[in-house]
């Protein structure tokens, strides 16, 4: 995964931020020596287990992928700074443990966290593309700035309605009232009428997030937005990680946006706050809107 909950800080964090904040090297390390089957003692049949010589306590927890168990002693054994990457982060759906992957061996844009004991990864889910992913967790990353406790913040949620329901990429649970984060990368159709009056019958308000390269051109819906609501809107932007600004449909702002922004981090912005009280979902209609919002 991309992001990850730093338990240090309260705050979530997307892997290349992570290492800005990390001074040990830690998961080669770590690797060698809890799962290395040639150092003695240490592999799937001599490993020990129980309770150790010296008090401390030996747990197994579930196998990982290299088929050999992943042995946690609660002392002597583990550095600080091998501790500290253990349990410092902890993944933004289960709340399991995960660890930080040393820069050199990412090799991919969401290589950056695995849960510790080597299952897989919570947000990789086969029906969601890669890109739609990424923009997935900057932008959970960015609402739970926004409202404070990432424990709040779930992606892919169903909200239901009188008659019908939504799911929604990112849903935030605020003390005031629940938040909910649409994001359209390659979809077909928006269905804003159906979405925005179920999510605001709801009580939900809702923020809409275009990838900047994506189908839609975010200033374009922002245009035709502008025409059902009753004060000026924005809608949020996702570049996705490696996009220049040269070959997006148009220049992000990168003040409001999550990320370093630097070597072509990914980021997000979220745009203007939309509820009853700004758009009127009763005019989403043809031809005053195109039929892909509609
Ligand atoms: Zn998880």
């Amino acid at each position: 995964m991309l992001i990850a909950l730093d338990r240090d800080s309260g705050t979530v964090v997307t892997g290349p931020e992570a290492h800005t904040t990390q001074h040990t090297p830690h998961s080669s390390t770590r690797r060698g020596t809890t799962t290395d089957p040639r150092l003695p003692g240490r592999d799937a049949n001599t490993a020990p287990r129980g309770v150790r010589a010296d008090g401390g306590v030996v747990t197994c927890t579930a196998t990982g992928p290299t088929g050999n168990p992943r042995v946690e002693q609660s002392r002597a054994v583990h550095t600080d700074a091998d501790r500290e990457s253990e349990h410092r982060y902890a993944c933004s759906i289960c709340g399991d443990s995960v660890t930080l992957t040393a820069p050199g061996n990412v090799t991919g844009r969401f290589d950056w966290f695995r849960h510790v004991d080597g299952t897989r990864d919570c947000s990789a889910t086969d029906a969601t593309g890669a890109l739609h992913r990424e923009a997935i967790e900057l932008v959970m990353q960015r609402v739970s700035a926004i409202v404070g406790d990432p424990d709040l913040v779930e992606p892919e949620t169903r909200v239901d309605g009188d008659d019908r329901f939504v799911t929604v990429d990112v849903h935030a649970d605020s003390q005031h009232s629940p938040v909910a984060v649409e994001i359209f990368t390659a979809a077909s159709h928006m269905h804003l009428r159906r979405r925005l009056s179920t999510l605001f019958d709801a009580g939900y308000s809702v923020f809409i997030v275009l990838a900047v390269n994506g189908r839609y051109r975010p200033r374009r819906v922002e245009q035709y937005l502008q025409r059902v609501s009753s004060v000026p809107v924005t809608v949020g932007r996702f570049t996705p990680h490696g996009t220049s600004t040269a070959s997006s449909h148009e220049s992000v702002d990168r003040g409001a946006s999550a990320g370093s922004g630097a070597g072509g981090a990914g980021r997000v912005s979220l745009g203007t706050q939309l509820s009853r009280h700004v758009v009127d979902v009763d005019a989403i209609t043809t031809p005053r809107l195109p039929a892909y919002m509609v």
